[in-house]
């Protein structure tokens, strides 16, 4: 006889390739004690030769899943390996995010949506009003680039500009997302900032306490905000450089928090929030494993 938690728990799952550094586990297990939720979150290494197998078990209920999310190296497998991919991860052609519905594999892509939703939090009106200039620069041309610059240009900036080490692929995120996309090389990253209302770094620099080239913040339009989607340290050296020179800064915890909060809601069925005390968990991680 089956033991009835195993029919009642609903299950759900992180994958990628090495996966035990992932903080979603930590995240959605705070959600699942406040609810009360008899519901277990778990993460579930595939290496990428087995991911097509992963695929298949989720659909046919074999592993007992009722969604999950999706990490590097598999985003853009599970995007073309999805039955119902929506329009959000098909623009994209990746894919974080997967739940069931009719026996059907549904696809979307939280990141995008995570951005926003950190900066509407801590920076409410970060966008500008309809008719301001609304231009965003975006340093970098990479996975978490590509949601960021749907997303941006989704909330109605009327440009923005690509600043890439690698111009080739900047020139793929215009091709990709239209005509307010420009792309530019790095050398030209002074005079794109000109009059920006919203600057956002994508790429690795600064991470780790690294240390990153020096930007003059003060070209940017008297509201612009900066924000930097690397949140180890909390405090980047971009982030850090921005404050010495007066700017509103936003931190990239905010959105590895808030990209968890659609799926929650399509696995569990709660919509939950991002506290201070789950922001305060997440945090003493970070300081635990340094
Ligand atoms: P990715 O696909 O490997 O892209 C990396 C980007 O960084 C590329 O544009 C690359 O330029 C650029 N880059 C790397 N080293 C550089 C250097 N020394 N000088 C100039 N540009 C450099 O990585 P990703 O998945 O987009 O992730 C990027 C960062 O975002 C990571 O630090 C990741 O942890 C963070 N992230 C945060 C969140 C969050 O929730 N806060 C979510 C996703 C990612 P080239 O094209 O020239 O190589």
């Amino acid at each position: 006889m089956r033991d009835s938690r195993e029919t009642l728990t609903k299950k759900a799952f992180v994958t990628g390739f090495p996966v035990k550094h992932s903080r979603s586990p930590m995240i959605h297990g705070y959600w699942l004690r406040q609810f009360g939720i008899d519901g277990i979150y778990q993460a579930h290494a595939v290496e990428p030769e087995h991911f097509t197998l992963f695929m298949q078990q989720l659909k046919s209920g074999e592993s007992g899943y009722v969604g999950g999310n999706v990490t590097i190296p598999h985003k853009e497998a599970a995007y073309r390996l999805s039955d119902k991919p929506d329009e959000i991860a098909e623009e994209l052609g990746a894919a974080n995010t997967l739940w069931l519905e009719e026996g059907k594999v549904c696809a979307t892509n939280t990141d995008g949506r995570g951005f926003l939703a950190n900066l509407d939090q801590c920076h409410p009106g970060w966008e500008g009003h309809e008719n301001s200039a609304r231009r965003a620069v975006i340093l970098g041309a990479g996975g978490a680039a590509r949601a960021i610059i749907q997303a941006v240009r989704d909330r109605g900036f009327r440009e923005v500009h690509v600043v890439n080490r690698t111009l080739s692929r900047a020139e793929e995120m215009r091709d990709r997302f239209g005509p307010r996309i420009h792309a530019h090389p790095m050398g030209a990253l002074p005079e794109v900032l000109d009059g920006a209302t919203l600057f956002v770094n994508t790429t690795s620099l600064g991470m780790d306490g690294e240390a990153a080239p020096a930007i003059d913040f003060t070209r940017m339009a008297a509201e612009g905000v900066v924000t930097d989607i690397v949140y180890v340290p909390l405090i980047t050296s971009l982030l850090r450089q921005a404050l010495e020179q007066g700017r509103p800064v936003v931190d990239g915890l905010g959105m590895l928090l808030h990209q968890a909060v659609p799926g929650f809601e399509k696995w569990f069925g709660r919509r939950p929030e991002v506290d201070d005390t789950l922001r305060a968990l997440i945090i003493a991680d970070m300081e635990a494993r340094s």
